[in-house]
């Protein structure tokens, strides 16, 4: 059985994509630290498949260059990125510490548009000494910055004994009603069983403050988004509008004045887009964010998760834990049974899975049930089934950013009527969905899984005056 942590789901990152970006990083950090044991004069790339084709529009070849200069993507300054490529392009060189190679993004990072036999999402890394080759390795990105060399068995090699092993919702469902702990508790347990409960609650809170910071930072930022479409910031002026123009200088300052904004229907609706375009429009600008489960859907989670925690309850750290060790489990559940990766599920693998999360951590700290929890996910997940992924340009901004708005609020209202339904009465079941949801991802052309070769991606005129 598969060991995932809700830690290996929400990881603190840079945009724009946990796939083409965040996994190909990973693994051009992991390539330099295989280096270490080789002299080598000359280092290529190649991306194949939809790393090739949107990889541009995903940074993917910036992320590979930044991983292999040893930045960690989680540390790193995204105001430093510009410098530090501009530094590449005009040295013309790549420092492996002492070891100072002759490097042009160029010529050196190859794109090729056949898909790999291995995945959809596959990139080598090849280093030479003399002309004559030293090291090859293969990954595949897998989506959520999961990567597997090829060759190796599972992309998390964990083999601790968890109290609770959970394949399936079932699982879940089975494990509460024998030990008679809550849903959160059941998936806290086993995370102690890889980390101390203070890693855990100090790692929940780090996920917490970042979750905040990106939507703040969203909210008091404006301008045009970078890539050739022009997309204008939406938030901050969304922002503005609901605090009537006042602007405020700390985030602290913000959120009490936030919290006083009248609580009618469009004003809370109003909000929850906000938060969502927010943490969307720094992603697609490089700007950090968690990955929940994926960069192209990390402000649902973020969304849903302060609409409670500014609007229903006042800051309380219990059920931010609540809310995102049960959104966590939710996305490895659907990463065990199905995908969380667009270019082999669609947008139904990010968004959808996004929204599902989100509608089990809103449940549970809403005081539902593991049957309500699960109804929830179920019915979010439910009404993405066959979401494409045709991002226009292959940039993570068109349809992507509004996407965010649509699941957050198609989460809350999965909430709404699981709370308000009977999980004996419903047709569908949790598990039945995973299944769904993957097998719908086999059959769908791959023109609509993160190719940008179908969907709007086509139809959508477009000129790039700046590229
Ligand atoms: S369309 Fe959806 S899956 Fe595709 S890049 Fe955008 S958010 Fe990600």
């Amino acid at each position: 059985m598969e060991q995932l942590s809700v830690f290996d789901v929400f990881k603190i990152g840079i945009g724009p994509s946990s796939s083409h970006t965040l996994g190909p990083w990973k693994a051009a950090l992991r390539f330099r630290e295989v280096l270490t044991s080789y002299d080598f004069d000359k280092v290529s790339i190649e991306l194949f498949g939809s790393l090739s084709k949107t990889g541009k529009g995903h940074k993917t070849d910036i992320a590979v260059q930044l991983g292999l200069l040893g930045f960690n993507p989680e540390t790193i300054n995204s105001n430093d990125i510009n410098d530090i490529l501009e530094g590449i392009k005009t040295s013309k060189t790549l420092a492996f510490k002492s070891n100072v190679i002759s490097f042009s993004p160029s010529e050196d990072i190859l794109f090729i548009n056949s898909i790999h036999a291995a995945h959809p999402n596959v990139l080598s890394f090849r280093a030479t000494h003399k002309g004559s080759q030293v090291v090859k390795q293969t990954y595949c990105s897998l989506g959520g910055s999961f990567i597997k060399l090829i060759g190796e068995l599972s992309e998390v090699n964990r083999n601790h004994v968890l109290t609770y092993p959970i394949e399936k919702g079932s699982n879940v469902l089975e494990h509460t009603r024998n030990s008679g702990l809550d849903f959160w508790e059941v998936v806290y347990k086993n995370e102690t069983c890889l980390r101390t409960s203070t890693q855990v609650d100090n790692q929940l809170n780090d996920i917490y403050q970042t979750m905040k910071s990106s939507v703040y930072q969203g909210c008091i930022t404006e301008g045009v988004l970078s890539g050739g479409l022009n997309v204008k910031r939406r938030a901050r002026a969304l922002c503005s509008k609901l605090l009537e123009a006042h602007q405020y200088k700390t985030i602290d300052a913000w959120e009490t004045a936030l919290r006083k904004t009248p609580l009618v229907f469009d004003t809370l609706h109003t909000w929850i887009s906000c938060f969502a375009l927010a943490v969307n429009e720094q992603n697609a600008a490089m700007g950090k964010i968690v990955t929940s489960p994926t960069n192209g859907a990390a402000g649902v989670i973020p969304a849903v998760l302060l609409y409670h925690q500014y609007f229903v309850k006042n800051d309380d750290f219990d059920d931010v834990k609540k809310f995102l060790l049960v959104a966590g489990e939710i996305g490895c559940l659907f990463k065990k049974g199905a995908t969380i990766s667009a270019a082999e599920g669609g947008c139904q693998a990010e968004i959808g899975v996004s929204s599902a999360m989100a509608a089990g951590g809103l449940t549970a700290c809403l005081g539902g049930n593991t049957e309500q929890i699960l109804m929830a996910a179920e019915i979010a997940m439910e009404h993405h089934l066959g979401l494409t992924c045709d991002p226009i340009k292959g940039l993570v901004q068109v349809p992507c950013i509004e996407r965010n708005s649509m699941g957050a609020i198609k989460a809350i209202m999965a909430s709404n009527l699981a709370l308000n339904g009977n999980p004996a009465d419903a047709i569908v079941n949790f598990d039945q969905v995973v299944k769904t949801m993957w097998e719908t991802g086999l059959a769908m052309n791959s023109s609509f899984k993160e190719t940008s070769e179908g969907g709007l991606a086509m139809n959508v005129p477009v000129s790039f005056p700046n590229c």
